[in-house]
């Protein structure tokens, strides 16, 4: 008989980490015949109702006023919904980005198991066919052809799911109501079918590219940080994919992380095509409930591949063997709202915990990881070529001075996209700027329509007549008299890709002319029936925001051009240039993937700007050398830190005051040589969704000493109360200055 330990060896207290803004954890006593492992949920009682709360440690004491310590109230799971491996990942980045705990524990959950929701096995309806009498499957067949339809292709498999059932009838779902009515067929639940890979065979890789996925399976197993720099179009997918193959022959996972999964619904057709069902998808486009059946399938190991966006990198898998963070550059991997990270860092960081190698890959990478590739903390490939026909084009500038343009295009750029579109080419226009224009103002009294909430101009959005601010998305109509002086001419100016689009479709009548926005793909259908139109490669106009900039492979597109590069020459922000460098060779890229030589244009004002012309005659590569060395002349990162404060408030007062507090508390540290502790400012956009912004920045190229003095200073910061009317926060390694 196993002996009961006896009641005092019990543990009876337990930390729960709670979604809030706090940094700390929360002390209950707890009944240890529930689950008490790290990771089980609890409900909590909490203030004057209760809480979510994961408990992260159990003690037999608590420095805690034990006669006021509540009772936690009922586990809400059996088994753990955060493993012990992101337990620790959670407490790394709560250390290393200096956000709260309980927060970061929360962020590293699918949003389902934020609240009380109960954990469920993932499963399917799969309907069969009973064994029935002749009679009246005859009945059938000769009366109801559409029941016979089903149970013919139920009673052909070995059993269909809702989705196989929708395919061969969009309204099966009455009809399998009817047959089930007759008892012919009936349904019972199953785990989803992943069916084995290795449908679509890999193409033969091209010398370069067999060469480095040798040398980087050749560190499949421990920790390395594995940077794959190709050229766009350089087969840098196929790569991965090969990589992936030797992983799951080895019956380990992959976690593929893409910067969006929008036109790379693409890539989830190659990655279909070549593992069959082995794979789940997570991006912010799908419901709640499926990203956490997604991340639930990769759990409990029934799929080997998570593709996913940036929050999908949490997912738990026992057997990961693999990251791979595809266009690795991207901005998107930094989270800018809540929990600050970046998950390309956070990534690297996982995946030394786990001693596994990750691959980041780019045509364009950034400046921190060449920088690590410079200093052999990374593994450096290069892939030069693609195994395509052609290289990428030659960027070439239009210089726009002294030009009348019609809707932003010059009078060359709409001679080529002829030229193009004549020679069955598809071409794409890229212009960051959506709507149909980014001004609206009155000539007669200077009134221009300004957000009132925020320090932003209101963009004409003429599909549904509205002025909208595309900072806190305020609308108003746009009106037909000055609103100031009542004048009835109020003009627009600037071009979005709403009127871009406007423009050439009277121009380019013969063609689709295909808008990729955020307001233009809200339709499912509808987005799906505009990727018809390309993967086709007929040939189209397609225009976009960065959406259309990164990642996708349409072979028929011979045309890539940059309409309005301009504004980021200008720009307050440290990274423009790289920003700038990246957007024009990664849509320059999209263009000559096919059997035909490509063209890329960057329209210009300015085309003796040293940067232009770098691009016009520089690899990436160097381009991208000579923005680190001014970086480091300027001692910014990578060859730097930056740690930022910032707060927002209902008024500026208020937010530089906080700030102020915070300053004091870092005294010590703005006194240390080598430390630069700028401001209290106000925020380049101060004011934002009516709330102001200043910001404290403290750069410092001495890491480690940054952070040993941060660690002494943080428990006084954490102390300083965030209110509604004055919030604060901190972004360590933050994007912009
Ligand atoms: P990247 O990800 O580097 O931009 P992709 O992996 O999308 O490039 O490859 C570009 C195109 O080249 C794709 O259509 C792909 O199918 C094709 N491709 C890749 N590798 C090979 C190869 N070894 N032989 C022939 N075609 C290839
Ligand atoms: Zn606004
Ligand atoms: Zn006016």
């Amino acid at each position: 008989m196993s002996q009961q330990p006896s009641p005092s060896v019990l543990p009876r207290y337990a930390s729960f980490a709670i979604a809030i803004p706090l940094f700390r954890v929360f002390d209950y006593s707890i009944d240890a015949n529930q689950p008490i492992q790290p990771g089980i949920r609890y409900r909590l009682p909490f203030g004057k109702g209760g809480k979510v709360g994961v408990l992260v440690t159990t003690s037999k004491t608590t420095t805690f006023n034990s006669q006021k310590i509540k009772p936690a109230l009922e586990a809400l799971d059996q088994i753990p919904v955060l493993s012990e491996h992101i337990l620790e990942l959670a407490r790394w980045i709560a250390d290393y980005y200096l956000q709260p705990q309980g927060e970061v524990l929360f962020q590293c959950l699918p949003k389902y198991l934020r609240s009380a929701q109960q954990q469920k096995p993932v499963r399917v309806k799969v309907w069969f066919a009973e064994t029935q009498d002749i009679e009246a499957r005859d009945a059938i067949t000769r009366r109801s052809p559409r029941q016979d339809e089903l149970l013919s292709a139920i009673e052909a498999s070995s059993g269909l799911n809702a989705a196989q059932l929708k395919a061969i009838n969009p309204n099966w779902h009455g009809v399998v109501l009817a047959l089930e009515s007759k008892k012919v067929i009936r349904w019972q639940w199953q785990k989803p079918e992943s069916v084995e890979g290795g449908l679509q065979s890999a193409p033969g890789l091209n010398s370069e590219q067999a060469q480095v996925v040798g040398s980087m399976l050749e560190k499949s197993t421990g920790f390395s940080v594995q940077l794959l720099d190709g050229i766009t179009g350089s087969g840098k997918t196929e790569v991965y994919f090969r990589l992936i193959e030797s992983q799951l022959a080895q019956n380990r996972q992959v976690i593929y992380l893409v910067p969006e999964i929008g036109l790379t619904s693409q890539l989830v057709e190659r990655v279909k095509a070549r593992f069959g069902l082995r794979f789940a998808i997570s991006h912010s486009g799908l419901t709640d409930v499926r990203r956490y059946q997604a991340w639930e399938q990769f759990r409990q190991g029934d799929i080997d591949i998570m593709l996913g966006t940036r929050s999908s990198l949490f997912s738990q898998g026992e057997r990961l063997g693999l990251i791979i963070i595809d266009e690795e550059h991207d901005s998107s991997y930094k989270q800018e709202d809540g929990i600050r990270y970046h998950a390309r860092d956070v990534a690297i960081k996982r995946a030394q915990m786990l001693d596994i190698p990750i691959v980041l890959g780019s045509a364009t990478p950034s400046l921190e990881s060449l920088n690590n590739a410079e200093r052999e903390h990374y593994f450096l490939y290069q892939l030069t070529q693609r195994p395509t026909a052609y290289p990428p084009p030659q960027i070439q500038l239009i210089d726009t001075r002294n030009l009348k343009l019609d809707t932003g295009c010059s009078p060359q750029l709409i001679q080529k996209i002829h030229q193009h579109l004549k020679a069955n080419g598809q071409v794409l226009l890229y212009l960051n700027r959506r709507g149909f224009a980014p001004v609206v103002m009155c000539h007669e009294c200077d009134w221009q329509s300004h957000c009132e909430r925020c320090d932003s101009r209101l963009t004409m959005h003429q599909s549904v007549h509205r002025l909208l601010c595309h900072h806190c998305g305020f609308a108003q109509p746009i009106p037909s008299a000055c609103p100031a002086c009542g004048h009835a001419d109020i003009k627009h100016y600037g071009i979005g890709t709403e009127q871009l689009e406007q423009r050439l479709g009277q121009i380019f009548t013969e063609v689709p002319v295909i808008r990729f926005d955020r307001d233009s793909i809200s339709g499912r259908d509808e987005f799906a029936a505009r990727l018809q139109t390309l993967n086709k490669g007929e040939p189209c106009v397609l225009i976009g925001t960065q959406m259309i900039a990164k990642g996708h492979d349409y072979p028929a597109i011979t045309l890539s051009v940059i309409l309005d590069a301009d504004q980021a020459l200008f720009s307050a922000s440290y990274r423009a240039s790289e920003h700038l460098v990246q957007t024009v060779f990664q849509v320059s890229g999209r263009s000559g993937r096919g059997r035909k030589q490509g063209e890329a244009f960057v329209q210009t004002g300015f085309p003796e700007h040293p940067l232009m012309l770098s691009l016009t005659k520089q690899p990436y590569r160097e381009i991208a050398e000579t923005i680190l060395k001014e970086r480091q002349l300027l001692g910014f990162p990578p060859h730097a830190r930056v740690i930022m404060f910032r707060a927002d408030a209902l008024s500026l007062e208020l937010a530089i005051a906080k700030l102020d507090e915070i300053r004091e508390k870092l005294a010590v540290i703005a006194s240390q040589a080598g430390i630069d502790c700028i401001g209290p400012i106000p925020a380049l956009m101060t004011r934002r969704i009516g709330r102001y912004r200043a910001q404290l920045c403290i750069i410092s190229g001495d890491f480690r000493q940054l952070r040993r003095s941060l660690s002494e200073a943080m428990p006084a910061i954490e102390n300083i109360p965030s209110t509604h009317s004055v919030k604060w926060m901190v972004d360590v390694d933050a994007h912009d200055l």
